[in-house]
């Protein structure tokens, strides 16, 4: 068993932030560090996305059995559809030592973070609205309908931006960049005394033989 317990992280990021690319970088090139989950939707899979990769799709009812069975850790509707994550694969990879990130919408965030207040949370925006919408426009799989929904849902979220521990900016064209400041914000929130008690108890022990008088 791995002295230290995982860190749990999550991203959070408006419709268009470029999350999904983030995220993937972060496994790429930090793969030993942490493990993915993935989540259930009853969203439709878009073109490329493959069951159990991207998210476990399903329909309504079965999602519904699973929040009855209480399944998730947390789970969230954003623009009409279920999202949500799977509790126990998060916590075995914490048990193990492994740090689990998230990339799940603010809601969702927000109920985890309660529960857990030790949890990490990372706001993943571009630097500006007119960005956003060129990115969310660019992607090029969204009706213009979908993206009018999600430019709304952005304007709602803003305001409950400062709720989370860190912003980062993901300026175009960077990503490694973005990857990188990521990894070192969730290598810092490790070295917290509080995820080092194990050290603390055994430094204390074999420091005892040197008190004075002893
Ligand atoms: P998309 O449909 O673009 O893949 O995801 C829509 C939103 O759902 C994104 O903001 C994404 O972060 C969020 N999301 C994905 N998985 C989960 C989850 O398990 N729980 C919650 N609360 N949100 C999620």
């Amino acid at each position: 068993m791995n002295k230290q317990r995982g860190i749990l992280a999550i991203i959070s990021g408006f419709s268009g932030a470029g999350k999904g690319t983030l995220v993937k970088e972060i496994f790429s090139t930090y793969a030993e560090n942490y493990s993915l989950s993935i989540s259930a939707t009853t969203r439709q899979p878009r073109e490329g996305e493959v069951d159990g990769v991207q998210y476990f799709f399903m329909d309504k009812p079965v999602f519904e059995q699973k929040i009855q069975e209480n399944q998730f850790l947390e789970y969230a509707q954003y623009v009409d559809n279920y999202y949500g994550t799977p509790k126990d694969f998060v916590f075995d990879k914490l048990d193990q030592g492994i740090s689990v990130i998230l990339e799940i919408e603010m809601q969702g965030a927000l109920k985890v973070k309660e529960q857990y207040p030790e949890t990490v949370l990372i706001f993943v925006t571009p630097p500006t609205a007119e960005e956003l919408e060129a990115r969310l426009r660019g992607r090029g799989t969204e009706t213009d309908e979908v993206i009018a929904s999600r430019l709304a849902r952005a304007a709602e979220e803003v305001v409950y931006m400062d709720k989370y521990d860190y912003v980062v900016l993901n300026e175009d064209g960077k990503v490694a960049e973005c990857a990188a400041k990521v990894h070192h914000i969730i290598e810092t929130e490790k070295k917290r005394t509080m995820y080092s008690g194990q050290l603390i108890n055994e430094l204390t022990e074999g420091l005892a033989r040197y008190k004075k008088g002893e």
